[in-house]
């Protein structure tokens, strides 16, 4: 069945917003987008009778943990990253809740606040089935820990064993992810290198920098009281790029989830390898990290998603809600930008290449937002779009 669906603006990202522009779908994909020169005849009314609209794609998260929404509001805002991730380790290991009933209301907040795609971290296979039942798409990355493996192929193997026992839809996939160069050792690190894509949370805290330059400090710490110190383990003395760089892992598949502390240099090494940052300063201000430096990520040249990161240290699972933290911490980033960040570039670090824009052949998951008054300029379209929309103002369009 074909639909168009006209509005005020349609935001097809991979080229400029379109003044009362139209999008034709067909079976569930785009099969043309214009304005109001070539609009096809016979089309449906306006979808903003009434009150303007704005069509763009799904928004893509690039960095959540679903299983983790149970502990919304349970893990308080931290002084230091290692503090924070205490406490969180510390709840984890001694509550009893079943996580699954939260995955799912988490699931129903991201879609409701117009998520298409979710970059899921899953220490367990717990979020596939409820994915797999959901409208939204996802790389679900196990995550991988083990300071003290050195052999890394049992471990690959039993996750890859795992995840392949649930059933799940196509629009559900699968990878892997290192969860941290202070949690994972050198030879798990480069048995990853191959995979892709692969995510890794890297450049989050100033603790960390200081690990791989001498072994010491907050996170060796962390090691020591959980009993997963390995004392052979000789600190790199380099930067977390130039480590995870020998290891084989910076390449075009990889997300470097955070990048707080990442130097300019640092990040163009980033753009240079083809990876993507993925950003989430809400919860970087939560944890104790600190603020990501926002614009020295854009200015780097680097592919640049958005990921809200968990309910245990962020108050919503909104991309809207996280494009506002970025506007407020780089008001002069172009707000096209920011949208481009939240939607095909967090898709193509996904490996989703059929969401995040509007052009023809993409998969029509395609939001209506509710403009508050007739906007006569693209780039005032885009600046509200990324001020923060709530749910309310936010529908799903039929494809
Ligand atoms: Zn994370």
């Amino acid at each position: 069945m074909t639909r168009v669906h006209r509005a005020a603006w349609v935001l097809p990202i991979a080229r400029p917003p379109i003044r009362d522009g139209w999008v034709e779908v067909r079976d569930g994909r785009i099969v043309a987008v214009g304005g109001a020169e070539d609009r096809p005849a016979g089309g449906a009314p306006p979808l903003d009778d009434g009150r303007p609209v704005a069509i763009l794609p799904g928004l893509v998260n690039a960095h959540v943990h679903l299983e983790l929404s149970w502990m919304r509001g349970l893990v308080p805002p931290g002084e230091s990253m290692p503090a924070w991730a205490s406490a969180l380790i510390a709840l984890r290991r001694s509550s009893t809740v079943d996580p699954v009933a939260a995955i799912g209301s988490g699931i129903a907040e991201a879609r409701a606040a117009g998520t298409a795609l979710v970059g899921d971290i899953a220490n367990t296979t717990a979020t596939l089935g409820p994915l797999s039942a959901s409208e939204l798409s996802a790389v679900v990355f196990r995550e991988l820990i083990g300071f003290r493996v050195e052999d890394a192929g049992p471990v690959i193997a039993q996750a890859e064993r795992e995840a392949a026992l649930i059933p799940r839809s196509t629009r559900v996939r699968t990878a892997l992810a290192p969860h941290a160069p202070y949690s994972v050792s050198p030879a798990l690190l480069r048995a990853l290198s191959t995979q892709q894509p692969l995510s890794i949370h890297l450049g989050e805290s100033q603790a960390e920098i200081e690990f791989l330059r001498t072994g010491t400090g907050p996170w060796r710490a962390v090691l020591d009281a959980v009993g997963a110190w390995l004392p052979s383990w000789q600190a790199p003395d380099a930067g977390p790029i130039e480590y995870i760089a020998r290891l084989g892992l910076l390449g075009p598949g990889l997300l470097v989830v955070h990048g707080v502390q990442l130097t300019g240099d640092e990040l163009g090494r980033v753009a240079g390898a083809g990876a993507t940052i993925v950003t989430c300063p809400r919860s970087n201000q939560w944890t104790g990290a600190g603020s990501p430096p926002i614009d020295a990520f854009y200015e780097s040249g680097a592919r640049i998603a958005i990921g809200t990161d968990s309910l245990a240290s962020v108050g919503t699972l909104s991309v809207f809600d996280e494009m506002a933290a970025v506007r407020r911490l780089a008001p002069s980033v172009p707000a096209a930008r920011i949208l481009q960040s939240a939607t095909l570039d967090g898709a193509v670090a996904l490996g989703f290449a059929d969401l995040g824009a509007i052009t023809p052949g993409r998969r029509a998951e395609l939001l209506a937002v509710e403009l508050p008054a007739p906007m006569t300029s693209a780039p005032d379209v885009e600046q509200y779009l990324v001020g923060g929309v709530s749910p309310a103002a936010i529908r799903w369009l039929e494809s």
